[in-house]
């Protein structure tokens, strides 16, 4: 590292003197889709509600995330294995899971324009504690309760029908050529059922004894009656899970250890400030359920709500594939040669929910000593969409180009998304890049040409250094 190139002198802000502005879920909505993060789903035909579609710049940092995550809870432990299971299932599955019977959500429709609201949901902004594992009765009550506090949010009346569950399994006719949907398929509702069905597989193909988990990356659909909040809640969506299997009755330390794993995983691997996360314990537990705890983020707009489930599950899953398949799925402990149903401690990660959480974590709007502002995306560097950005100094200039195009090319070489910025001056390319999380803008000039140095500005600094080409395609 050296001196300063000229050119670069003034650009460097006293980052300590900036202030932060407060954001709201709209400033990140249109960030994102400005940005090429994220938009809306079909969006040439005017989008389609709960659906979203992910970005050059949002897919790379999805993809981090998804790297993290599973460098995390499989290639750093000796316990866990990965999978990746097929999206349809047997029909069966969803009955065994309680899916059929029981995958709903109470749903009330305005008497005036038919618009319908989700009943807890609209009981928990009141303050009112509610989720959909109360039955109707249970949650009518509550309904009836605070019904003059719910209005409509289309048209503002407050006459609602009754609340009535709502089942939320998307169905599908894959395999049914009868036209006439007698053997409906579902997409998956949640995608952890994948790792239960496979279970036996592992433990008869892979070196796994109790306790050992399954990671999982799977896609879930769920027929929300009120997608909103943005990548919130979707109709589509993408879940991370863990299921920890182990002998029973030995869930208690395991599930506190998995708690703070997941925790110090949010602040230390994606970065996340400790003071937007809580815990929240459920009051309601279904009735197989022995504790369940939720991680919450503070959202913009939204306020603290869960980003990750984390849940003890005692032997239910298991119990019930078994009894529905008739296949035993019972563990031969090899030492002590009993046959048991594992019980299973299960995370479960909204992949959509944390990427709005990175995302909206690292977003800051930073007014300069100068009064002008500056938006930076102020990502862990391993996340960020784009690793370097590589301009020469003056666009017409042939020579300054191809030394530029080569440096470029090396670091993309080495570290995969590297852009290519020439566009306007210096300054803006800086702001361009600051915006989307660059951490670092290479800059070829007249001196590289003479003495093989470039300048590295730094994002969150807005240092600038000369450093060799030799050492910076070394880092
Ligand atoms: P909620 O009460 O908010 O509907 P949930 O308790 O039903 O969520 P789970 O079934 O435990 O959620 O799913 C695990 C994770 O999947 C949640 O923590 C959340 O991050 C994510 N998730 C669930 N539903 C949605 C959705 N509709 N859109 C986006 N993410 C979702």
């Amino acid at each position: 590292m050296s001196k300063l190139h000229p050119c670069f002198v003034g650009i460097c802000y006293n980052i300590s003197n900036m202030q932060e502005k407060k954001i709201q879920l709209e400033d990140i909505v249109s960030f994102a889709k400005r940005r090429g993060f994220v938009y809306p789903g079909s969006d040439i035909y005017g989008g389609e509600a709960g659906l979203y579609d992910f970005g050059p710049n949002g897919v790379e940092l999805l993809n981090n995330i998804k790297k993290a995550w599973w460098k995390a809870n499989v290639y750093e432990r000796d316990d866990f294995v990965g999978i990746d299971s097929a999206m349809f299932k047997h029909p069966r599955v969803w009955e065994a899971s309680g899916h059929v019977g029981g995958f709903s959500d109470p749903l009330a429709e305005c008497r005036n324009c038919h618009h319908r609201i989700r009943v807890d949901k609209e009981l928990n902004i009141l303050g009112v504690e509610a989720d959909e594992k109360l039955n109707e009765e249970q949650i009518n009550k509550l309904f009836d309760e605070h019904r003059d506090e719910i209005k409509c949010p289309v048209c503002g009346h407050k006459d609602f029908t009754a609340a009535k569950g709502f089942n939320l399994l998307v169905k599908s006719n894959l395999g049914d050529f009868t036209g006439e949907g007698k053997r409906p398929v579902y997409l998956p509702g949640e995608a952890c059922q994948g790792i239960y069905l496979n279970f036996k597989n592992v433990v008869d193909t892979m070196p796994v004894k109790i306790p050992f988990g399954i990671a999982q990356i799977g896609k879930a659909f769920r027929n929300e009656i009120s997608p909103r909040n943005f990548l919130f809640r979707t109709r589509e969506l993408e879940q991370a899970d863990t299921q920890y299997f182990v002998a029973p009755h030995k869930n208690k330390e395991a599930f506190e250890h998995i708690k703070q794993r997941r925790w110090d995983w949010y602040v230390n691997d994606l970065g996340i400030k400790q003071e937007n996360l809580k815990w929240h314990q459920h009051e309601n537990l279904v009735f197989y359920a022995s504790d369940a705890w939720d991680i919450e983020y503070n959202y913009p707009s939204l306020g603290f709500d869960e980003v990750e489930g984390v849940h003890d599950r005692t032997d239910y899953d298991l119990t019930q594939h078994m009894k529905f398949s008739g296949v035993d799925l019972r563990y031969h402990d090899p030492v002590t040669n009993e046959k048991y149903i594992p019980w299973i401690l299960e995370t479960s990660m909204g992949m959509g929910r944390c990427f709005l959480a990175v995302l909206a974590d690292a977003y800051t709007v930073e007014t300069l000593p100068s009064g002008e502002t500056r938006t930076v995306l102020k990502l862990k560097p391993e996340l960020a969409p784009v690793k370097y950005a590589v301009s020469p100094l003056l666009k017409n200039k042939p020579e300054l180009v191809e030394k530029a195009r080569e440096v470029f090319m090396a670091l993309k070489k080495k570290h995969g998304n590297v852009m290519w910025d020439d566009n306007g001056n210096i300054g803006k390319r800086y702001r361009r890049q600051d915006e989307i999380g660059t951490p670092y803008c290479v800059v070829i000039d007249f001196d590289t040409l003479e003495d093989d140095t470039v300048t590295i500005r730094d994002r969150d600094t807005t240092e600038q250094v000369r450093e060799k080409i030799t050492t910076l395609l070394a880092r």
